[in-house]
């Protein structure tokens, strides 16, 4: 059992600070991922709940115990680094069994640990191999084994995977998610792939520059972005950002590119949109839809433009349109060939508009 909360914890190198006053709570065996660009103060952030950087401001606690002046090794924690250096000399089982033997453990116990670890991560057959003789993947488990033989209640993960090729990658998220769904601890992941995130966490916290700017679901970040940087950061193709603006036609609110397109805006009543206000218009490439006449959107969703650039994926096509001058990127589900130059007509889905503020980024509606 283990929460861990951070509290207005601040982290300076010499007078530089880099982490500016994070609160943030991790529940008991959640599977947290902090996504954000390189430099954004994740790891430093992993590194101080390890108590292997300290905390210049705040608070940390773990199951209501501030730790700020605890030891690393009396945290209850494991951590794997991203250059998880296994000692080439030792086979698996010694790499394993390693920390164990160093803190004195019965021999007995050691191998009933290492035995169960193995047989989690499906390593039995390896304890006695080499590292050189391991696959990457299978290195990468052994890595993680170390930090399991140990028990902790919280795991630390910096970017595990972010040295593997795109394959492994994928398969090694799914091992990620099977071993989270064994263990019962909590885990706290750091990654700058949003798709890493998305496909592990519980919940994410999206960070900049040393803030945290949004924390939610998978899906609470994809479907609703506190703010521009969010909106662009979560979803691949990026969800089409472009400057507009809010007008008035028939007193009815309308978003406008510089008289080129104008679109409609579905009532909605949180709504803090006003004529003349700048804003940044939202929308996501799977919210177009290549128009058959009999989808069901109104005429004033409906767009006329031209492809100018085809992506082909086989199962979906990005298409870099051109309507009357404004530039969207749209998907098409399903296999299709679509030839540059075409002239087609998409129904936006509005009911997924987003709209922010030009000035602060935040989202208005
Ligand atoms: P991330 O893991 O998100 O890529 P880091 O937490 O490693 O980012 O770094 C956050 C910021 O802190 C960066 O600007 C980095 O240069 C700075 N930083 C990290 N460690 C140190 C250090 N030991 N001394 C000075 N600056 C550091
Ligand atoms: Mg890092």
């Amino acid at each position: 059992m283990a929460n861990v909360i951070l509290q207005n914890v601040v982290k300076r190198f010499s007078r530089t600070e880099v982490v500016h006053g994070v609160n943030l709570e991790i529940y008991d065996r959640e599977f947290i991922v902090l996504v954000g660009p390189s430099g954004c103060g994740k790891s430093t952030i992993l590194r101080m709940i390890a108590g292997l950087e300290k905390i210049t401001e705040g608070t940390i606690l773990i199951e209501d115990r501030v730790i700020n002046d605890v030891a690393p090794k009396d945290r209850g924690i494991a951590m794997v680094f991203q250059n998880y250096a296994l000692y080439p000399h030792m086979d698996v089982f010694n790499n394993m069994s390693f920390a164990l033997k160093i803190s004195n453990k019965p021999k007995p116990e050691i191998e009933r640990r290492v035995k169960e670890v193995a047989e989690i991560l499906e390593l039995s057959e390896y304890l006695e191999r080499k590292p050189y003789e391991l696959s990457g993947g299978q290195r990468q488990r052994v890595a993680m084994g170390r930090a399991m033989v140990r028990k902790p209640d919280i795991f630390l993960f910096d970017e595990p995977l972010s040295n593997l090729d795109a394959k492994l990658r994928t398969q090694m998220r799914t091992e990620m998610k099977l071993l989270h769904q064994k263990v019962k601890a909590t885990i706290i992941y750091v990654t700058h792939d949003q798709v890493e995130a998305m496909t592990l966490a519980d919940r994410i916290v999206v960070m900049r520059d040393g803030y945290i700017e949004q924390i939610g679901t998978p899906i609470d970040l994809f479907e609703k972005p506190a703010n521009t940087f969010v909106a662009g950061f979560i979803g691949s193709p990026p969800m089409n950002l472009l400057p507009a603006r809010i007008i008035s036609e028939d007193s009815k609110l309308m978003i406008d590119f510089e008289g080129k397109l104008q679109l409609s805006i579905p009532e909605r009543k949180d709504a803090k949109i006003k004529e003349g206000m700048d804003i940044v218009m939202g929308i996501r490439t799977e919210d177009f839809t290549i128009d058959n006449g009999n989808n069901g959107f109104p005429p004033d969703w409906k767009v006329n433009g031209t492809v100018e650039v085809v992506e082909p994926l086989g199962g979906e096509t990005n298409m870099h349109m051109n309507i009357n001058g404004v530039k969207f990127t749209a998907k098409s589900e399903g296999r299709k060939t679509i030839e540059v130059g075409s002239k087609l007509t998409l129904a936006l889905n509005l009911n997924h508009l987003h709209i922010f503020d030009a000035a602060s980024t935040q989202s208005v509606y």
